[in-house]
Parts: C-alpha cells; sequence; structure tokens
C-alpha cells in the first residue's frame, strides 16, 4: 500500500508542477505536505478513491484584479491584487493578505494551501484562503497607504463577508491597514459587519491578544516541545529573525519565560545585542517610526548591526525562531545551526525553511517545529475575534490568552499523536500535516463531490 500509496502522490504532484508552471513555492507548499500524507493515505484507501488530492490542489476560487491609485505625486500608479479561495470545507475562508513586491500567484497559492491545514489544526471552523497584492508599503506615506488600500477594498469587498471570506493582515498589512480597509467595506456594504476582517483595532471588534497571538503562540509551542525534552527557555540564548509583529512578541513572551533573546532583523540586515534586545526599542523604531532596525544601534551602542540577512542563523544559539518570511533558513544556513548546538527551532513565519533545511533539522534530531502548527495562533486568534463579533461581546486578555495556550497545547498535542500513530514519532512535521488533512478530508467526502 505504502508504494502505491507513494505512486499516487508522486502522481499528483507532478500533475501540479504541469499544470502550474514556474510556481516553485506552490510546489514546495505541496511536495512538504504531500509527501508526509503517504504514511495516512496507504492506510486509507477511501482518500485516493474520492481523489481528495486532486481536489485539494485546485483552488475553489482565484480572484486576481486591477488595484490602480494615485501617489503623493499625482500619478496614476497600478498594482495586482489576489484573493484565493482555496478551500471552505471547514468554514468560509480564512486566511491573511500580504502586500510585499514579491507577492505573485505562487506565493499566494503556497500560503493559501498552508492555510488550509493550518486553520483545520486549530480545530475551529475556518476553512483555508490568502490575498495580497504586489503593492511595497516600504516608504509610503499614510494617505497613499490609504489610498491603495481604499482601492484593494474596492474590489475585494465583492468577495468577501463574515460567512464567505474573512481576510486578516499578514507581510505588510498590520493595524494600520486593516482599519482604512474596514472603514471602505463599511462604506460600500453600508453595514457594519465586524466580522468580516479580523485584526481590528480594539475600539471597533478588535480582539485583545489578537496583535500578540502569533509571537506569542509561537512561544507557547516551543515550549511544548522543550517541556517534553526536559528543557526550557528559562537561561537559554535565542535568535529571533524579523522586526515585524510576530517576531516582536515572539520576543516578549521569550524573554518573559526567562530566555534572552540575542538578534533580530529586517530585510536589510540583522542586529545582535549581547545584553538582550531591548524590546522596547525595536516597537518604538518598527511600529511608531517605521524605520529600518539598524536605527536600534543609534539608541544602543554596545550592539552591533550587519548587513544582509543570512548571518543571522551564525549566531549561536540554544532556539531559533525564524519570523521574517518563506525560505530564510536553507540547507548551509541549517547546517550552521546545528554546528552551532540549537536544539529547537520554532516557524514563526510561513515556510521559512527550505525542504533541505527541514531535512537537516530532522535528521540531526533537532526539535522542529513546522510553521502551520508553531505559527497557528494568529488565526486561532483571529478565529476567536470572529466569535466574539458574533456575539457583540469582548472577552478579557487573560481569557483570549488562556484559550490561545489551549489551542497550542492541543495543536503540539494532536501533531504528536498523529505522527506517533503513523509510525514517525517526534516528526512534528509528518504529524501537524496528517492531523491538519484529516478533518478536512473527511468532511469534503462527507460533502459529497462539489
Ligand atoms: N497571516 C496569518 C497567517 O499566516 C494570520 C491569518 C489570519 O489571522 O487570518 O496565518
Amino acid at each position: 500500500e505504502t508504494q502505491a500509496a507513494r505512486e499516487y502522490v508522486n502522481k499528483v504532484y507532478e500533475d501540479v508542477k504541469k499544470r502550474n508552471p514556474h510556481e516553485s513555492e506552490f510546489h514546495q507548499a505541496v511536495k512538504e505536505i504531500f509527501d508526509s500524507l503517504v504514511p495516512i493515505l496507504a492506510k486509507e484507501p477511501k482518500y485516493i478513491e474520492h481523489a481528495i488530492l486532486e481536489r485539494m490542489v485546485e483552488p475553489e476560487r482565484v480572484i486576481t484584479f486591477r488595484v490602480p491609485w494615485v501617489d503623493n505625486q499625482g500619478k496614476v500608479q497600478v498594482n495586482r491584487g489576489f484573493r484565493v479561495q482555496f478551500n471552505s470545507a471547514i468554514g468560509p475562508y480564512k486566511g491573511g493578505l500580504r502586500f510585499h513586491p514579491s507577492v505573485n500567484a505562487s506565493i499566494i497559492k503556497f500560503l493559501g494551501f498552508e492555510q488550509i491545514f493550518k486553520n483545520s489544526l486549530t480545530g475551529q471552523p475556518i476553512g483555508g484562503g490568502k490575498g495580497g497584492s504586489d503593492f511595497d508599503p516600504k516608504g509610503k506615506s499614510d494617505m497613499e497607504i490609504m489610498r491603495f488600500t481604499q482601492s484593494f477594498m474596492t474590489e475585494l469587498s465583492k468577495y468577501i463577508g463574515p460567512d464567505t471570506d474573512v481576510p486578516a493582515g499578514d507581510i505588510g498589512v498590520g493595524a494600520r491597514e486593516i482599519g482604512f480597509m474596514f472603514g471602505q467595506y463599511k462604506k460600500l456594504r453600508g453595514a457594519n459587519e465586524a466580522g468580516v476582517l479580523t485584526g481590528k483595532g480594539l475600539g471597533y471588534g478588535g480582539s485583545l491578544t489578537r496583535t500578540e497571538a502569533t509571537g506569542y503562540g509561537t512561544v507557547y509551542f516551543v515550549d511544548e516541545m522543550l517541556k517534553d525534552k526536559g528543557l526550557s527557555f528559562q537561561g537559554s540564548t535565542v535568535v529571533v529573525s524579523g522586526s515585524g509583529n510576530v517576531s516582536i512578541y515572539a520576543i516578549e513572551k521569550a524573554h518573559q519565560l526567562g530566555a534572552k533573546v540575542v538578534a533580530c532583523s529586517d530585510s536589510n540586515g540583522y542586529i545582535v545585542d549581547k545584553n538582550g534586545i531591548n524590546l522596547d526599542t525595536v516597537k518604538r523604531i518598527k511600529e511608531v517610526e517605521r524605520r529600518r532596525i539598524s536605527a536600534y544601534v543609534e539608541v544602543h551602542p554596545e550592539a552591533q548591526y550587519f548587513e544582509g540577512c543570512n548571518g543571522i542563523w551564525s549566531i549561536p544559539c540554544d532556539i531559533a525562531l525564524p519570523c521574517a518570511t518563506q525560505n530564510e533558513i536553507d540547507e548551509a544556513s541549517a547546517n550552521t545551526l546545528v554546528a552551532n548546538g540549537v536544539k529547537a527551532i520554532g516557524e514563526g513565519a510561513n515556510m521559512p525553511s527550505t525542504l533541505e533545511a527541514i531535512d537537516v533539522f530532522l535528521k540531526n534530531n533537532v526539535l522542529f517545529g513546522p510553521a502551520k502548527a508553531a505559527n497557528a495562533g494568529g488565526v486561532a486568534v483571529s478565529a476567536l475575534e470572529m466569535a466574539q463579533n458574533s456575539m457583540r461581546l469582548s472577552w478579557t486578555f487573560e481569557e483570549v490568552d488562556s484559550k490561545l495556550k489551549e489551542i497550542m497545547t492541543n495543536i503540539y498535542r494532536n501533531s504528536v499523536n498523529a505522527a506517533d500513530d503513523y509510525g514517525y514519532p517526534g516528526n512534528l512535521v509528518v504529524g501537524a500535516n496528517i492531523a491538519g488533512f484529516v478533518k478536512v478530508a473527511d468532511a469534503m467526502i462527507a460533502q459529497g463531490v462539489i
């Protein structure tokens, strides 16, 4: 059966490559998930009989649209908008919007495909989707951001709603952008449908803990992995890449648990502070002043700034939390981390490790928390925001935080158990993929060929 399952997986994967040419990130995400489904496909022929993989890799709907806007010089600019509504078997499409010049169909499809399984793992009723634009927010004024996001929402609003598709933030989309988009959506609809977007401001339907959720959740997940091996964050040295929303709150929680975070980065370079990163400075630089991370050394001259991104992985650490972007850890960086004695990796970003890097970590028995499990806290609290919007009430920080912790613990346990059940003890890549897959696949079978 294993042989037959492997052949089935390879056949569908070859087909994905043929039908989606030049989409290397999408191929990579499909390969990572498919390879780990072989043991369950071998045991459960129903998934092959119902053509589940063929159906899963084809998004239910892909929307591409023109986003025209006027810059501060009065010049007309045109960007491309995307929304991929990938899978609604277990709930309305749910997933963030990414504004970054690298955004294209491949990036949005890899993110949307991952989102299906991540959302399933949270245990909440949310399907998978993702969107964004190749718009570059870097260096844009507030007014330019507003004009762009309003134009983006004018088109996107036709396809979303609290019971159909609920976007949120991702790279380049934070509270400011969500606020502008919510305002525009409300104006177009003529109704206050709070549950149409998550990551809203606290004054108009947002949830406490949503801002912190992805970073905190990643640390809660890694903490579970460590505890199982008798280890902990207390007294450990941590490297966190990125300096956006995910990194900032991963650093905050790691510090609260007694670790010392010695480095973080942005897309230009990284800073090393042997005394431990001063998070107030990072928050001010990134969230208030919206400057580059290099500004950190102006305030803390004892810290060092280095150009380039890869170098951050050569800093010796016990725990590495890649929280920047896809494929930021390649095979060479993974080998360097292992040679320097890294004990655990927690992926706060989406697909930050290449397939080769993951192999290096697993072969060297490094505890590895894959993205769709380790960073699911963000979307999990988004689903809690939707729940609060439906009830028209809001929970306290402590309430949401304790639900988040419980969800992360459950994701960890379910992933460990699935890995054990299918003969890959300790392999959370296999465990998370199988655990996420089963719920969606069974829902698809129950709902017929649609
Ligand atoms: N962009 C986040 C993710 O990758 C959050 C999505 C959401 O809250 O809908 O999961």
